[in-house]
């Protein structure tokens, strides 16, 4: 897959992988890649790479790659290739006839955060202005949508607040339900470098993750928290530093809402919300907790990074407020070295909510219920919207199932494996009429598509990315598509079949709209881009240069607005049929659902999800190292190979969620969190049992 040889050119461009955003040199030779070299000028890497942006772009050449167009009447018969012209005009009748059958709501789309701004851009605008619904979601929903509403209500933007250099400024650092060494690897190898000159650690993680204990670092403290139990850890917190007096008074005076501070101070003082108390609950002793507080509050600069074992739950809103609460308790919010800071998880998450992929947001966080904005993007669109939020993915498929949704355009996602509940997303995807799937490979989704659209990879494209960072960074076309199509001129030629006309030349002129529509994007443009590398939003004529630091003087919102955040246990918890609580992560080397990085030779570092069982709890199974164990939750039943290992506490196994076969999202539930619907992945009891090879 790694062609090696002489190189005639090179281009710069993004990886496609992780929330980093790492720039690449691809070194070419003709239309093929020689080898991929980190960038020295990439603002967001400054040289180094992980092993999947350096290795893992083979799949781009990948023999089970398809090229070619497909329809089938029925999701039992057997693809037939078709031109371009007849896929979409197939498509487009399909989604006329159903929406003259059963309403204009009966379709909708799925952007992914795999594709760059400028291609979800459209599908939004497709879904809005060609269908006339805002039936529009993200695989963002099932990821940091939690981020989005959190961040939004506290600090009046969705988006973290620094830059990753930033962590070079921190004395204190908490590394909430994230694990960078395997999920954010340039970021963690900073975060250690800034840990290694003497900056302290506070890890919250279930699991011992790589950073509690490793050769040249050691966690000051690891609060090893029972999953489903961060809010009222960081009530316990929040505690200790309202009732010990180390609140930052000076800045929660000047900077935030002091009916909201009241309130918030007066919830976390009371008795039930102690570290004493709550330890019977999180399973983190008192003294733990306190020391903790102590440290982030008195330590100098404190900063968060936190992950998906904060949003996957059913209170990830709640914990992204609760975290937003206690940095500005302690006035780490508005400089360097301090912050909230999401670590994203796919490369263009941040971009893919920036560009109004939710049904109730139209781009710039906006909502569609907004006169004045929606009259903007009417104008400029020439058509109507509708003023009321459309379907999110979860309420898409209960719609399916109740019969009323019957037509979906799905890029560049594989919602059948990365969403939860696996049996009742395929239940509902039998129960439409016309799926089409836009994607590289005929993924699991792709079994209940209609029309398949091949996909073109990030090698193949023109466009931009926008990291955790909020740093947006240019996607640089090194190959021609392979499928003949660019896939931004995919959607365009939907859009134009069903009726709504799109007339672009080159994505530059979709980026030309969204600086036109987007008053946090009205600065960038890609000749600013190729010149300054890299611009952070809000990019605009406050901040023609773009904005690496946040909240400096005054929050998005005005004053900050700290939330109350009583903890709601989850469903989710041990009983005598299920008494194990399965949580989940990530692995260096390979991607999410792994379509790609199956579908390269990283497979030779790990080529299988396991599952970790503490030896107390396999001993109590007669479980040895290597068996084969059923899992079972109340979804559904899958088998997993088990390694046993002390990383996890008793009462809690784990696994990674790379391979279809493991099957972990037949297992977790459909919870979600109370405000956005994102699925609770990150806790689901289960019970375990010996079984021979599947
Ligand atoms: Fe960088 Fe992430 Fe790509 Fe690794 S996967 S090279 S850390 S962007």
């Amino acid at each position: 897959v790694i062609m090696m040889g002489q190189a005639e050119h090179s281009v710069v461009t993004t990886c496609a992988y992780c929330g980093v955003g790492c720039g690449f040199k691809a070194e070419m030779k003709g239309q093929e890649v020689v080898r991929m070299v980190p960038w020295k000028d990439g603002q967001a890497n400054r040289g180094h790479s992980c092993v999947k942006g350096r290795f893992a772009w083979g799949y781009a050449t990948h023999k089970e790659r398809v090229l070619k167009p497909m329809i089938r009447k029925h999701i039992t018969d057997s693809w037939k290739e078709v031109s371009w012209d007849e896929a979409i005009n197939y498509a487009a009748s399909e989604f006329r006839r159903i929406q003259g059958q059963f309403g204009r709501d009966a379709v909708g789309g799925i952007t992914s955060s795999r594709c760059t701004n400028e291609e979800t851009w459209l599908v939004q605008k497709l879904v809005r202005a060609a269908f006339g619904t805002n039936n529009v979601d993200t695989c963002a929903r099932v990821c940091h949508s939690p981020t989005g509403y959190g961040l939004k209500q506290t600090l009046g933007e969705s988006a973290g607040t620094q830059t990753f250099d930033s962590v070079m400024h921190t004395d204190v650092v908490i590394v909430m339900g994230a694990n960078p060494s395997s999920g954010h690897p340039v970021f963690a190898s900073r975060l250690k470098r800034r840990l290694r000159q003497g900056a302290r650690l506070i890890v919250i993680d279930p699991r011992r993750i790589e950073l509690v204990s490793s050769p040249h670092i050691k966690a000051d403290f690891h609060l090893q928290v029972r999953p489903g139990t961060n809010t009222a850890l960081l009530s316990s917190l929040a505690h200790v530093i309202a009732t010990e007096g180390l609140i930052d008074e000076a800045f929660v005076a000047e900077r935030c809402e002091t009916k909201a501070f009241n309130e918030w101070r007066d919830f976390v003082s009371l008795p039930e919300n102690s570290p004493e108390a709550m330890a019977e609950i999180t399973g983190v002793p008192a003294q733990a907790v306190r020391g903790a507080a102590r440290l982030f509050a008195t330590g100098g600069n404190g900063s968060i990074y936190y992950g998906l074992g904060v949003t996957e739950h059913s209170q990830g809103s709640t914990t992204v407020m609760a975290i937003a609460n206690l940095a500005m308790a302690t006035g780490n919010v508005g400089r360097e070295g301090v912050g909230v800071n999401p670590l994203r998880g796919q490369n263009n998450v941040q971009g893919s909510c920036d560009m109004g992929s939710f049904p109730h947001e139209l781009p710039g966080y906006r909502h569609i219920s907004d006169n004045v904005v929606r009259a903007q993007f009417e104008a400029d669109w020439g058509v109507t919207l509708q003023p009321e939020p459309g379907l999110r993915i979860p309420n898409m498929f209960e719609a399916a199932l109740g019969g009323s949704f019957k037509g979906l355009y799905c890029q560049g996602e594989d919602i059948v494996q990365s969403d939860p509940n696996t049996q009742h997303v395929a239940a509902a995807l039998a129960a439409m009429e016309c799926i089409v799937v836009q994607d590289l490979f005929l993924n699991e989704t792709a079994k209940y598509a209609h029309v398949f659209l091949p996909g073109s990879s990030f090698l193949e494209k023109d466009g931009t990315f926008t990291n955790a960072e909020r740093r947006i960074s240019r996607v640089r076309k090194v190959m021609e598509p392979k499928n003949g199509k660019s896939d931004w001129e995919v959607t365009v030629a939907l859009s134009n079949a069903l009726g709504y006309p799109m007339n672009y030349r080159h994505p530059r002129e979709i980026m030309e709209e969204i600086a036109r529509l987007t008053p946090t994007f009205s600065g960038v443009s890609y000749e600013k881009l190729d010149k300054l590398g890299s611009l952070q939003w809000p990019c605009n004529d406050d901040a023609p240069e773009g904005t690496p630091i946040m909240h400096i003087d005054a929050f998005v919102r005005g004053k900050g607005k700290f939330m109350i955040t009583k903890y709601v246990p989850t469903d989710e918890r041990s009983t005598r049929r299920f008494p194990l609580l399965l949580t989940t992560g990530r692995i260096l080397s390979q991607y999410n659902v792994g379509a790609q990085t199956r579908r390269t030779p990283n497979v030779m570092w790990h080529s299988e999800d396991v599952l970790e069982i503490h030896p107390q709890d396999a001993e109590d199974r007669g479980v040895k190292d290597g068996d084969w164990v059923g899992v079972q939750s109340r979804a559904g039943e899958t088998v997993l190979r088990a390694t046993l290992t002390d990383r996890v506490q008793p009462g809690v196994v784990y696994t990674t969620f790379h391979f279809p076969e493991s099957g972990a999202n037949v297992v977790t539930t459909d919870n979600s969190d109370w405000a956005t619907n994102c699925p609770e992945y990150k806790v689901t009891a289960v019970q375990l049992t010996r079984v021979s090879q599947p």
